[in-house]
């Protein structure tokens, strides 16, 4: 018998036959024996309508009677899926966050989980119940609703599972699994059987945006196991954990493309200690993030610095660092070209070598001019241009043997 904490994103319990459907699988697990906690999330759609309504009243809502808002997606579904496993002859009983006993701090609409004490979640398991709780939501320690930012119910089931020791904490969404690139692009993508926790934050944060980042983080730090799969099949997905000696031959586990990054060039730059802090610091100031950075030395003590910046915030970067370069005498601003980032991402990266050689000698091999280059222990990135994107992502997804794992 194993405990299994299992999550079911707003897709899944979409519609009444949709929560029918979640309601016979949790049985399956059920009937073999299995103690199960569900969580899950608001009807797709729910959510982004309550905030719409609140909007219709002010830009700015009062963020208590936000969470006191949007904590009733949840509690809608909770009690639905107890009511289709009821129609199943399944005991069970839903719990919203505060009866589950997950605290919060003070925040409100972003809060962060300080403690979690199940309620009365194991003697309702010991009843022989199925526990449906809310995600998304908790309680502050002056007893409000409080909600944990945007996709929180994925932190609200790796939380659970791991303040409840589960064997296993399975993620449903409407994707079969992490894929080692985007299908949409990569016609031979394949879904990743197994991979760490450090290769999703990368991947996560290149943009395949499958969980929340903060979840992946949390169950990093509480080594919780879990599985990425879906509501619509029954194939196993992915299971994230950390580096795991069967990992250790794959140096590569995924591609990824980002579209969305623009190129600055701040030019005639002192080169001199503390120039690169002071733009960057305005950048910070300004709330921009800044990505891939090349610096050249140029002539007669003057640098040029080349970054990317997010699409979004090139026409913000280029504001803030004229004013910065007022004070730097002859430093030029300006805004060189959108570019794609392509990355390859892989823990094996540690341990085997040869892996940018590899990286760039492709690039070559397809005539691929690279602008600026940024990497981390698991992760290159190149930005190069946006029409050879897919052609960079196709050649590495082949070289690095991810056409066929
Ligand atoms: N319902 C919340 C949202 O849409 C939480 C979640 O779905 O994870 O952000
Ligand atoms: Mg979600």
């Amino acid at each position: 018998m194993a405990l299994i904490v299992q999550k079911y994103g707003g897709t899944s319990v979409g519609d009444t036959d949709r929560i029918l459907n979640v309601a016979k699988r949790i049985k399956t697990y059920v009937d073999d024996g299995n103690q199960v906690v569900v969580v899950v999330s608001a009807r797709s759609g729910v959510t982004n309508d309550l905030i719409a309504r609140a909007k219709a009243f002010s830009e700015n809502p009062d963020e208590r009677e936000m969470d006191m808002l949007l904590a009733v997606g949840e509690q809608e579904t909770i009690a639905l899926t107890a009511m289709a496993l009821h129609s199943l002859g399944v005991k069970a009983e839903s719990r919203t966050g505060a009866q589950a006993g997950i605290h919060t701090d003070l925040a409100h609409t972003r809060a962060r989980i300080t403690e979690i004490t199940g309620g009365d979640i194991k003697e309702l398991l010991d009843e022989g119940k199925v526990v449906i709780v809310a995600g998304f939501q908790g309680i502050n320690a002056v007893g409000h609703v409080s909600t944990l930012g945007r996709g929180g119910s994925d932190l609200s089931a790796i939380a659970l599972a791991a303040a409840l020791k589960a064997d296993i904490c399975q993620i449903y969404t409407d994707v079969s699994g992490i894929y080692t690139a985007d299908p949409r692009i990569i016609k031979t993508a394949k879904k990743i059987p197994e991979m760490s926790y450090e290769e999703l934050l990368e991947l996560a944060s290149l943009g395949s945006k499958v969980m929340q980042a903060r979840s992946v983080e949390f169950a990093q730090k509480h080594n919780v196991i879990f599985e990425v799969r879906s509501s619509f099949n029954n194939e196993p997905g992915t299971i994230v954990k950390s580096e795991a000696p069967s990992l250790e031959d794959v140096v590569i586990s995924g591609v990824a493309v980002d579209r969305n990054q623009t190129k600055v060039t701040v030019s005639d730059l002192p080169d001199k200690p503390g120039t690169a802090a002071g733009i960057f610091s305005k950048l910070g100031e300004a709330g921009i993030i800044v990505d891939m950075i090349v610096q050249n030395v140029g002539r007669g003590g003057k640098a040029n610095l080349t970054f990317t910046v997010s699409k979004d915030d090139a026409v913000k970067a280029e504001r803030v660092l004229r004013e910065a370069c007022d004070n730097l005498k002859g430093a030029n601003v300006s805004l060189t070209g959108d570019i794609a980032k392509v990355s390859v991402v892989g823990t094996g990266m540690r341990s085997h070598s040869g892996v940018a050689a590899k990286f760039f000698q492709v690039l070559a091999e397809n005539n691929i001019n690279v602008q600026v280059i940024t990497t981390s222990e698991i992760k290159i990135s190149v930005g190069i241009s946006l029409e050879q994107a897919e052609l960079a992502a196709n050649a590495l997804h082949t070289a690095f043997g991810l056409d066929k794992i």
